[in-house]
């Protein structure tokens, strides 16, 4: 991309409004735009970051098993009256009347849909297991919508949801999202530490938050530390064997959020030195609730003697749009954001300090062909603006390379590369900087 024909309205001022820096850093980057309280507008770079966060969701939950589908944002209200949540979930539901005088929702889950479609085709327990899910917008008409993304009323969340035979099954289910979970929010360069969870509106005993450390954190955690070093299950994880090892590792150390906290069991099970009080981003959860909706429902499956039970079911959430600003906290300095390289919006950013002049020209458009070519998405800054101005754009917006290209350093043959999250540089030839950015 060239930024002359970018649509990038970076802001010069720090806007008033954002209390939190991720929500000042996405407003200042031209990430997004607010339409209305908690409602935005992704722009073309938060978009882009968006759908790399959406991906590499998609890639684990492929890999853990789970099968993809898209089900609509408005449901009809009648199908939230069978699981008796219409009534329960308050106002927090956008309810909205039809033409024809229909009741109707825009969803801010899907249990109850996913369960419709489950019991409309899967009778026997050769179907089983059955991981689906989706990534859709949800709607919540939070109370205090706040913080930019992180807690919007309209915001993306991919949701899967389990169906199995028996409890066992549905455990094993729950290892799968739970594995994939580790995996998915590593690769976006989070610690995200699984704490026991209450499970509010979904229901059910069994729920694990994922949490990323963040001062500004809505929740209180408290944790034995060690678990920020364990580590995270690799590529070729076994999905089809037993994870419970990796659980247990995992969930044996003490986590919890302040609303399940047991102090008393926190003392007894944490040595002094290991314990750590901090707060978190909630960045996911998952739930095992067995037959609440499948009961309600009547999504049934005959087991291998013939009998019908109710399918097992768990659900499992992460909210794709509140971590774009997750991984900001997370990963940012006075300067700007410092984007891990997976989920970038490109992958380099080339400076031409002197646009129109012939030779700065030429060896930016061959380092840009270059780097497309290996799908390395550079965002080439081809505008007459100043140096510093393009610099402090640069560094805002976070891209992990720079490729500085100015007549000075070609008179001699030379670059510049600096590392956004380090800020090492390095003069070098054109050639030599393509070959450390390909790594
Ligand atoms: P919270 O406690 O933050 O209100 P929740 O527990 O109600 O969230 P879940 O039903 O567990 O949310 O939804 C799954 C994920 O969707 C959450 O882990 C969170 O990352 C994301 N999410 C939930 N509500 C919002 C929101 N209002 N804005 C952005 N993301 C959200
Ligand atoms: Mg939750």
């Amino acid at each position: 991309m060239r930024l002359s024909r970018f649509f990038l309205p970076v802001l010069k001022q720090t806007p008033s409004e954002a209390q939190i820096t991720s929500h000042r850093l996405m407003l200042r980057a031209g990430m997004i735009r607010q339409e209305a309280a908690g409602i935005y507008a992704w722009l073309p770079l938060g978009h882009r970051v968006l759908r790399k966060i959406e991906q590499i969701v998609r890639e684990e939950m492929d890999r853990a098993g789970a099968v993809e589908l898209l089900m609509p944002t408005l449901q009809l209200a009648d199908l939230w009256r069978e699981s008796g949540r219409y009534d329960a979930y308050g106002a927090e539901m956008l309810r909205i009347t039809d033409r024809h005088e229909r009741e109707m929702l825009y969803g801010p889950t899907n249990e109850e849909m996913i369960t419709e479609i489950f019991r409309a085709s899967v009778k026997s327990y050769k179907q089983l297991p059955l991981n689906l899910y989706h990534i859709q917008w949800k709607f919540r008409d939070e109370q205090r919508p706040r913080f930019g993304v992180m807690r919007g009323r309209e915001f993306l969340m991919k949701d899967a949801y389990s169906f199995d035979l028996d409890e066992a099954a549905g455990r094993a289910s729950y290892d799968r999202m739970f594995v994939a979970y580790l995996r998915l929010f590593a690769r976006m360069g989070l610690k995200a530490v699984p704490m026991k969870a209450e499970t509010g509106p979904i229901g059910g005993e069994l729920s694990h938050e994922f949490i990323v450390l963040a001062q500004t954190g809505e929740s209180a955690v408290f944790l034995d530390k060690r678990i920020l070093d364990l580590p995270i299950p690799a590529d070729d994880v076994d999905y089809r064997g037993d994870l419970t090892p990796v659980i247990d590792a995992w969930t044996h150390l003490y986590a919890a959020t302040e609303d399940v906290h047991d102090a008393t069991r926190y003392e007894r099970d944490t040595a002094e030195v290991d314990r750590m009080t901090a707060r978190g981003i909630e960045v996911g959860q998952v739930f095992f609730f067995g037959d609440k909706y499948s009961t309600p429902m009547k999504a049934t499956v005959s087991g291998p003697d013939g009998a019908e039970r109710p399918a097992q079911m768990g659900s499992y959430g992460v909210g794709v749009s509140r971590l774009v600003g997750a991984i900001i906290e997370a990963s940012h300095d006075d300067a700007g954001i410092i984007w891990p390289d997976t989920v970038a919006p490109y992958g380099v950013g080339i400076i031409n300090l002197r646009a129109g002049d012939a030779t700065c020209d030429a060896a930016c458009e061959s380092a840009y062909a270059a780097l497309t070519t290996v799908g390395k998405e550079p965002l080439l800054d081809d505008t007459d603006e100043r140096p510093g101005g393009k610099f402090a754009a640069m560094d805002l917006i976070g891209l992990p390379w720079q490729l500085i290209i100015g007549p000075r350093g070609l008179a001699e043959g030379m670059v510049e590369l600096k590392r956004r999250a380090t800020g090492d540089r390095q003069t070098l030839s054109l050639d030599a900087a393509l070959q450390v950015i390909c790594g």
